[in-house]
């Protein structure tokens, strides 16, 4: 499928086959732009049904794929990684019509789909692995990885081709095969990240899609043939996972989750540097990044200098049509979550919040012409005085929508704010004095910390997950490696000692 629009129900891709889309009148659902509110393509609803032939496929191919060796399976992801370059214009442009994002973020989804590729494929030429001396004289020991079997892996819909990738790519190359659900808001990502599969020739039942909703979803990592979930998505549906995977089936559910993001920026602060990084943190991707903040947590010192500065760029950022390069914010995902946005705004509002910036509904001249349609939102901001339990500094929005707190006292002060949530995925600290980044370091409660530096990106060589809520397990980048093999300690006795 390229980047036509078509008339066709596309369906599923099971045990090396298509299935009939439309042909068994099953039900279906569509594929939107959100910057448009067009139609793209229409699909096929995965059911149980389908998912127990994709499950039944990649446990059959199980055996075969496990029997390869690491150079082997990994020729397969060769392949894909040059077609994701080779097609990185035209799947950029197909992650920003389906999920909205500003076109040259679109593509950063692409590249970073192949670099997790190339990571995971490049480790079949440098596997590494322990080997410990024995306590005993005479014997030998180290230990073995083996694929945990057939992985099922559940992505949302904000990085549509990385995020699989992240998922996908070391499973396969460990020697799992894989079920895959693309989220339901994007599976025209699904269908052609399929499709390379397809290309790439994968023996068939190694990798398998279905499309669908959240009952699909369920259908995957409720059945006992698949051994480990890798789930990246919001909080309820990933807490609700790992509460059902696990106890005496062995089954294991590495889950990734939201955050309530902040950035701590103190006296010590370069101002640019500070307003730079909380604009690009707060507002890229519309604020539907799971590593995007909606804290800003800033020294009283520097408070006043601080919030003009943002405030006059929070005015002014080009929110419009994401196919267009000087578009710095696309549109808000789909209808029902622009409804949340306004509820999350509302929610601030109610809880004693000062709103600096309001362009929430954005004016007649700012939508782009011919996208009435689409489901625009502009920045949120507001001001507030600190209190524990304030839902809107507890609970993700995943929009535009960002709270400036001012602090006095110093850095530990700073950290005891940005650990007052129940989140701990993402981020940052401004600030020169090193002492400060130091303590920032060791003491604020994330998985992921940037200094000097926006609260946003991702590097696949280092472990990418949350602590406390946002996170148990790390279903992508490097720590995935835990989730999808499992380890056995061999012990060989070299001597003719039988003891
Ligand atoms: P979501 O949880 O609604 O959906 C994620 C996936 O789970 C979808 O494929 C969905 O169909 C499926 N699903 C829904 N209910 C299910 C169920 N009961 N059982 C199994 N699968 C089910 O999330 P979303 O709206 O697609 O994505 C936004 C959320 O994802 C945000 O909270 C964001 O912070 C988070 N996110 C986290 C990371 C990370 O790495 N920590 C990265 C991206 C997004």
């Amino acid at each position: 499928m390229s980047q036509q629009v078509t008339e066709q129900v596309h369906g599923h891709y099971i045990g090396g086959e298509w299935t009939d889309g439309g042909g068994d009148g099953g039900d279906t659902f569509e594929s939107e732009n959100p910057a448009t509110g067009e139609t793209l393509a229409t699909f096929q609803r995965g059911t149980e049904a389908d998912v127990d032939a994709a499950l039944a496929a990649a446990e059959d191919a199980q055996e075969e794929w496990r029997s390869l060796s690491y150079i082997d399976r990994a020729e397969y992801l060769w392949d894909i990684y040059h077609e994701l370059r080779d097609r990185h214009e035209e799947l950029g442009e197909i992650v920003t019509k389906e999920c909205g994002k500003e076109i040259s973020e679109g593509k950063a989804d692409v590249t970073e789909a192949w670099h997790m590729v190339e990571w995971a494929a490049g480790n079949a030429r440098h596997p590494h692995g322990d080997v410990v001396p024995s306590e005993v004289a005479g014997k030998d020991s180290y230990m073995r990885r083996k694929p945990r079997g057939v992985v099922g892996c559940i992505t949302p819909w904000n990085f549509p081709v990385a995020i699989p990738f992240w998922h996908m790519a070391i499973a396969l190359v460990e020697g799992n095969t894989v079920v895959w659900k693309p989220a339901e808001q994007t599976p025209w990502c699904g269908q052609v990240i399929a499709e390379m599969f397809e290309d790439a020739g994968i023996p068939e039942g190694v990798f398998n899609m279905v499309q669908g909703f959240g009952d699909a979803g369920a259908a995957i990592t409720d059945d006992e043939r698949v051994d480990t979930v890798l789930f990246t998505g919001s909080a309820e549906v990933g807490h609700e996972i790992a509460g059902k995977v696990g106890g005496e089936t062995g089954k294991l559910a590495a889950c990734e989750m939201g955050g309530k993001n902040g950035i701590v920026v103190t006296e010590a602060a370069d101002m640019d540097v500070a307003v730079h990084s909380a604009v690009m943190s707060s507002f890229k991707t519309t604020g539907q990044r799971c590593v995007s903040s909606e804290r800003l947590i800033v020294h009283e010192d520097v408070y006043d200098e601080f919030t003009e500065r943002f405030v006059d760029i929070a005015e002014d950022v080009a929110v419009g049509d994401p196919l267009d390069e000087d578009t710095f914010m696309g549109p808000a995902i789909e209808a029902d979550h622009v409804e949340k946005i306004r509820q999350h705004n509302e929610l601030a509002r109610e809880e004693g919040a000062n709103v600096l910036v309001d362009r929430f509904e954005l004016e007649d001249e700012e939508i782009p012409e011919g996208h009435a349609n689409g489901h625009w939102v502009g920045p949120f901001v507001y001001e507030i005085d600190y209190e524990s339990d304030l839902r809107c500094l507890n609970e993700e929005c995943f929009g535009p929508h960002v709270a400036l707190i001012e602090y006095s006292g110093d850095i530990e002060d700073a950290v005891e704010i940005h650990n007052d949530t129940p989140y701990g995925l993402a981020g940052a600290i401004i600030s020169e004095d090193y002492r400060q980044l130091n303590y920032f370091r060791d003491r604020a409660d994330l998985g992921l910390a940037y200094a000097n530096l926006p609260c946003i990106g991702a590097e696949v060589q280092l472990p990418f997950g949350g602590v406390k809520k946002s996170g148990n397990g790390y279903p992508s980048a490097r720590e995935a490696i835990e989730a999808v093999t499992e380890r056995t300690a061999w012990t060989m006795n070299n001597s003719k000692d039988i003891e």
